[in-house]
């Protein structure tokens, strides 16, 4: 059971009204850095903020029109909830995002601006995971997942097809990894079209799920850890059915970053490429920028989104933290 290239493709004629085609812009200063020629894809362009918007909108546009009136429903806090949100807007479709007590003020009312019910339940994510459960048994909403679903991955994989459109010669792709719907999507495009291509996940060493799972031969937990990469953070599942298997199977290589060089990352992307980009978006900066990932030939790294807290990114900015 996996995503092959004529999903992906499916999902492309599917989504492509309702989203940004991104552009890719060469960096003079990565590719001197690395004697290769580095292009960056700026998907933390896309609308709602990051490439999650991809996905999601695959997701519910395949959903029948009574499962809309239903509604989606998902536990996300991050991009995936933002995602979803307006995704199921432009669907017409129903849809309950359930956030903990805990979760920002600000981020509650984004939700509402996207036109989705912000639902306020419980202390933690897994509470409001029970709720999104209780929806789906009780009430038939159709519960989206972050990562491990086929339409989601289908519609990350739409990113790797553009990749190859736009540099259809590329030796290296540089795709951030966390539960991995995105580099398996992106991997399964970029291999079919172009095996020789190298495609290397990039995590946080705080909490590498997938990094993890890969070397333990099957789906593990790590403990959750603050990070500057937090849409990089939280666990594959250990019933996963898909992205384990997929990353395990199309994935060359595997990076980890410290806060240190995630925060250098940020810097970069902001003070020479001009771009506001989240730490889970700069880790393909960061990876060159540390000499932990070669680029070969035209080597594309994937930005994937921008939503940081902006006080936040001025510390980074400025050398307050990390
Ligand atoms: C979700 C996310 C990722 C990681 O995607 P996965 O499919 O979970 O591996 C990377 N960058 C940003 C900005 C994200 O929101």
């Amino acid at each position: 059971m996996s995503v092959t290239i004529d999903d992906i493709r499916a999902a492309e004629t599917r989504i492509r009204p309702l989203i940004e085609r991104t552009a890719m812009v060469v960096s003079p200063s990565l590719s001197d850095l690395t004697d290769a020629t580095v292009m960056l894809k700026l998907e933390h362009r896309q609308i709602t903020g990051s490439f999650k918007l991809r996905g999601a909108t695959n997701a519910v546009a395949q959903l029948s029109p009574a499962q809309k009136a239903r509604g989606v429903a998902a536990a996300s806090t991050g991009n995936h909830g933002r995602a979803l949100a307006h995704a199921a807007r432009k669907e017409g479709a129903r849809a309950i995002i359930c956030l903990s007590r805990l979760v920002p003020q600000n981020k509650v009312e984004e939700i509402g601006r996207l036109g989705a019910e912000a639902r306020i339940i419980g202390e933690s994510q897994d509470e409001a995971q029970v709720e999104v459960d209780r929806l789906v048994a009780e009430e038939g909403f159709a519960s989206i997942p972050p990562f491990d679903h086929e339409d989601v991955i289908a519609g990350q994989g739409t990113l790797g097809l553009e990749i190859m459109e736009q540099v259809p010669e590329a030796g290296t792709v540089l795709v951030p990894l966390s539960g991995g719907g995105l580099a398996a999507g992106v991997a399964a495009a970029v291999k079919a079209l172009r095996p020789a291509c190298r495609v290397i996940g990039i995590s946080m060493d705080r909490g590498a799920a997938m990094k993890a799972s890969l070397d333990a031969g099957r789906p593990v937990e790590v403990e959750e850890v603050a990070t500057l990469a937090d849409s990089l953070g939280g666990g594959v599942g250990l019933q996963n059915r898909l992205t384990f298997a997929m990353c395990r199977e199309l994935l060359d290589e595997v990076v980890l970053l410290t806060e240190a060089e995630i925060a250098a990352g940020m810097r970069h992307a902001y003070m020479i490429e001009r771009e506001i980009v989240e730490g889970a978006g700069a880790v393909g900066i960061a990876a060159l920028l540390a000499g932990k990932a070669r680029a070969t030939g035209e080597t594309v790294v994937l930005t994937t989104g921008r939503n940081v807290d902006m006080e936040q990114h001025r510390r980074v900015i400025c050398g307050e933290i990390a």
